[in-house]
């Protein structure tokens, strides 16, 4: 019984322990998904000073196999489509609480130019004008933020910005802006470095 409970304090301790060491959510790696190999930039200006936040402006998902058709989905469109080296994204997050490696740490995205050399790009999975994500997507984006803090990919000082403040668009939805807008170290006048 003893040694039954000190096994069981255990687990639950080290699981606590890790969880906060990495201070990161659950990442879904590109394999995991099915990515096609792709060759992209190491980021110019590292650490990255900014986290840009996107929608997707399609449809949410809330499982993981959804999810990772939508990340196939969208790497096939800007690799086909638009005639890019990858996924345009670093990292997407769905509704299940996941974040899915886009081009990941340390590479130069294809998201909201004139920062794509300086920023980590980060999405939502769905079209956020009037509704919000689930709240697991919200803290998933937000921990993925301060896990590249703490990885040392985003700068201690790093700024949040909505995708619509780097360039005329929508981006990320009124109402994921709005929540944004009151996140840490949010930005509401940036400018590249
Ligand atoms: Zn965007």
């Amino acid at each position: 019984m003893l040694r039954q409970i000190i096994v069981c304090s255990l687990v639950i301790l080290s699981a606590f322990y890790g969880a906060e060491a990495q201070n990161c959510p659950r990442i879904v790696t590109r394999a995991q998904w099915g990515a096609r190999a792709a060759n992209t930039a190491q980021l110019p200006i590292r650490p990255a000073p900014f986290a840009v936040m996107h929608h997707t402006a399609g449809s949410a998902c809330a499982t993981e196999a959804a999810c990772a058709t939508q990340m196939r989905n969208i790497q096939n469109f800007h690799m086909n489509t638009n005639g890019w080296a990858d996924i345009g994204y670093n990292f997407c997050v769905g509704n299940d609480g996941n974040a899915y490696e886009g081009r990941g740490w340390g590479r130069q995205g294809a998201h909201a130019p004139p920062y794509n050399n300086q920023s980590v790009g980060i999405c939502i999975f769905g079209t956020f004008t009037s509704a919000l994500p689930s709240a697991a997507a919200l803290n998933a984006s937000r921990l993925l933020i301060t896990c590249g803090v703490s990885l040392g990919h985003l700068r201690p000082a790093y700024w949040v910005i909505g995708h619509r403040q780097a360039s005329a668009t929508e981006c990320p939805g009124t109402a994921l802006f709005n929540d944004i807008r009151n996140w840490p170290r949010f930005n509401a006048n940036p400018s590249p470095v």
